[in-house]
């Protein structure tokens, strides 16, 4: 059988492979600085108010805290075995939540709601039940409304999974990075195949049946090839809707963990390809479709249909269907998008704490987008989901001229066009065929604020 992903060669990797964003925002959160607090934030919040009384909103809620810390993590996490620090972060969410509440009197409706953290089901089912009931009593799911929560199998229960589908969660996260015992040992995790087998049965068996999504890494320490096929074996046995495959992100001048992994211990550039492409045509093989940038889902999954019909959309909770403008960010470092500015909560829990006690939003630092930072973002996350911007759609929108605005970022789109991964057309630009592997790139070109940086020192992780 012909691979999908033959025409991916060593040189191409390397010639694509750059440092670059994810562009889960747009300017990333590089470019966040400590002049846009507290004060931007209500604002935005009340013109977010105003702007659209009937448009829903998105929620995400971080929750924190793990029993350790994974050798590989990138998140903003609190490692503790001191359970008791959930009861005191409950009430001080709470808290924040009832403030942002306060400045949205008439735009109360969600659309999309998503627990992550850190691991959420730190919270016992019972302190999960409130924080839900205290968000419905501030807020109104739409019908239809995507409830999403990332879960860890090592440390959630069957009464973890009874609750958040009793309360209406209906969409599953697991990060499983790569079943083999010796990458995880490596990685300092020790997840098992079978402790995730039995979540995913039992989470199907109570009513999640749709959108359990899989987030697999390769680039991981020790992985090789076979017990990576081997690994997907077992993600394919258990079918999730949607998986997500990342390029391991190694940025240990940034979290500080990584340092425990030994370089040596990385899989060279070929056979880092190899595992991508590996999982790329395994994919393929077993019926799932691309979405977006690394992730794939079932064809039937609403995230692949949307992809079909170009309608897919992109936040910082990964790719979604729900066309949702202003997503509100509530809990220790998590960030909200109000359209027209970011906003990051503080990092550490004892400013957030204290912020909060002098009943201020704990907004730590920002980004207000200006006119340019704008229309590039709509380019760029066009680019990241739909493969593809409709300059005429782009000119009308922002009332400019599309090949005038962007002559350098298209001059920068040469060398993709020369291997035949965009095509500059009249009235588009596409990313096309095994050009999908390397969108990042494509999206980099429209990127302002990205020459400076790489310039001056590392700041992102590679793209593939
Ligand atoms: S990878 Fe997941 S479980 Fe491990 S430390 Fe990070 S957030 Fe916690």
């Amino acid at each position: 059988m012909t691979r999908l992903t033959e025409s991916v060669t060593l040189e191409t990797l390397r010639r694509f492979d750059r440092p670059g964003p994810r562009y889960t925002s747009y300017p990333t959160a590089v470019e966040f600085h400590d002049g846009v607090g507290e004060s931007e934030y209500q604002a935005m919040l009340g013109e977010a108010d105003r702007s659209g009384p009937d448009t829903p909103l998105s929620l995400y809620i971080h929750i924190p805290f793990c029993e350790h810390k994974c050798h590989f993590c990138a998140c903003h996490v609190v490692a503790t075995q001191h359970l008791e620090v959930a009861a005191r972060y409950l009430e001080y969410l709470e808290r924040e939540i009832t403030m942002i509440a306060d400045l949205l009197p008439h735009r109360r409706m969600l659309a999309q709601m998503h627990w992550g953290g850190g691991t959420p089901t730190y919270f016992s089912p019972s302190q999960i039940e409130r924080l839900y009931r205290h968000i419905l009593g501030h807020f109104t799911l739409q019908d239809g409304a995507e409830i999403a929560i990332e879960v860890d199998p090592r440390v959630t229960s069957r009464e973890h999974l009874n609750t958040l589908g009793r309360l209406g969660f209906n969409r599953l996260s697991l990060g499983v990075q790569d079943f083999s015992p010796t990458v995880q040992e490596a990685i300092g995790r020790g997840q098992t195949f079978e402790e995730t087998k039995e979540l995913v049965l039992h989470a199907r068996e109570i009513g999640f049946v749709e959108g359990i999504n899989f987030d697999l890494i390769y680039g991981l320490p020790r992985q090789s090839l076979e017990p990576f096929n081997a690994s997907l074996d077992r993600v394919l046995e258990l079918r999730p809707d949607r998986l997500a495959v990342y390029s391991f992100a190694f940025v240990p001048w940034i979290k500080s963990n990584q340092r425990r992994l030994r370089p040596e211990d990385f899989p060279k550039p070929a056979l880092k390809l190899e595992l991508y492409l590996t999982a790329l045509d395994r994919f393929f093989e077993a019926g799932y479709e691309p979405i977006g940038m690394d992730h794939f889902s079932l064809p039937d999954d609403e995230l692949a249909v949307a992809a079909r019909e170009g309608r897919l959309e992109r936040n910082f909770m990964g790719y979604t269907v729900k066309p949702v403008s202003t997503m509100i960010g509530c809990g220790v470092s998590s960030i909200g998008d109000l359209v027209r500015g970011y906003f990051q909560n503080c990092k550490k829990l004892s400013t957030y704490y204290e912020a909060l006690d002098e009943a201020r939003l704990p907004i730590e630092r920002g980004c207000i987008l200006d006119d340019d930072d704008q229309v590039r973002r709509y380019v760029i996350m066009n680019l990241m989901c739909n493969f593809g911007v409709d300059k005429e759609a782009v000119s009308r929108r922002f009332a400019i001229d599309f090949d005038t605005y962007f002559h350098s970022s298209i001059l920068r789109l040469a060398e993709m066009e020369e291997a035949g991964f965009v095509r500059n057309e009249t009235r588009a630009v596409k990313v096309t065929g095994t050009g999908k592997l390397f969108v990042r790139n494509a999206a980099m070109a429209f990127d302002r604020y990205l020459e400076e940086k790489t310039s001056e020192r590392p700041v992102f992780s590679s793209t593939v």
